[in-house]
């Protein structure tokens, strides 16, 4: 579903990204891992367009994304939840959800997705009338993921979501991240610092250091590689 080859990615003359090659397949959740400061935000951009890479190819269903513009990426089923949430803090919760959807005219599936969200997370059926803004962390991550969920991606892509919150948010976000997989087929690029929670949902893995993709296997055997567990499982 998605090819990236040779992607090389600067910020200014920095090389953030060293020519780097992932394979997504239809379907699958495969997680990157690593530390801090090792390219996964750069990644996540370089694919949507964000941050365009200068040298390589990124393939998404045949179309070549490199030099798009991050609106037309969108357009073509891929969505980004970015690293600390981003929602619209003075809009409501509802309002937050149909900014997700402004791409899309079919508003009776478009209720319809909105009820779906609501039944992934009950609390903001609860909160769909308050500012997003109001929402403790879970809640905004919840928020953003179900915002993105919207644009009703073939491809979502999630920047460590479970930055700054609690175990037992962090628990249930991971799970639903599974069931969204299940339920609808979408696939999931999802990039995080909790190597272990990620390892655990995902099929398969890549681990990343200082801008270059060191490893890759089935999420399996990098839960159990010595390497892994050493350096990001901390066992
Ligand atoms: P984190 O988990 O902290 O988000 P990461 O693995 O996502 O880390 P990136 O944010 O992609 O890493 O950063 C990769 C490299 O690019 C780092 O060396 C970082 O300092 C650098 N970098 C990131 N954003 C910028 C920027 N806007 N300008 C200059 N350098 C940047």
């Amino acid at each position: 579903m998605l090819e990236l080859r040779n992607v090389q990615t600067y910020y200014g003359n920095i090389k953030a990204l060293k020519g780097i090659d992932i394979t997504v397949n239809a379907g699958e959740i495969i997680t990157l891992i690593g530390a801090n400061g090792a390219g996964k935000s750069t990644t996540l951009m370089s694919i949507c367009g964000i941050v365009p890479p200068r040298e390589g190819s990124i393939r998404f269903k045949e179309r070549e994304l490199r030099g798009m513009d991050t609106d037309r990426i969108v357009g073509f089923g891929i969505s980004q939840v970015p690293e600390g949430r981003h929602i619209f803090p003075h809009l409501t919760v509802r309002e937050n959800l149909d900014m997700g959807a402004f791409l899309r005219r079919d508003k009776a599936e478009i209720s319809r997705d909105i009820e779906y969200v609501y039944e992934l997370f009950p609390i903001l059926a609860e909160r769909r009338n308050q500012a997003g803004g109001t929402l403790s962390g879970g809640e905004q991550q919840m928020l953003a993921i179900s915002r993105a969920l919207m644009a009703r991606p073939t491809l979502l892509l999630l920047d460590e979501p479970s930055l700054g919150l609690a175990p037992l948010i962090v628990q249930q976000i991971f799970e639903i991240i599974s069931q969204i997989n299940r339920e609808n087929g979408t696939t999931i690029f999802l990039v995080e610092q909790n190597a272990f929670q990620a390892l655990k949902v995902a099929n398969r893995g890549y681990v990343m250091e200082t801008g270059t993709i060191t490893m890759t296997d089935t999420a399996e055997n990098l839960l159990n590689n010595e390497d892994v567990k050493r350096a990001y499982l901390g066992v």
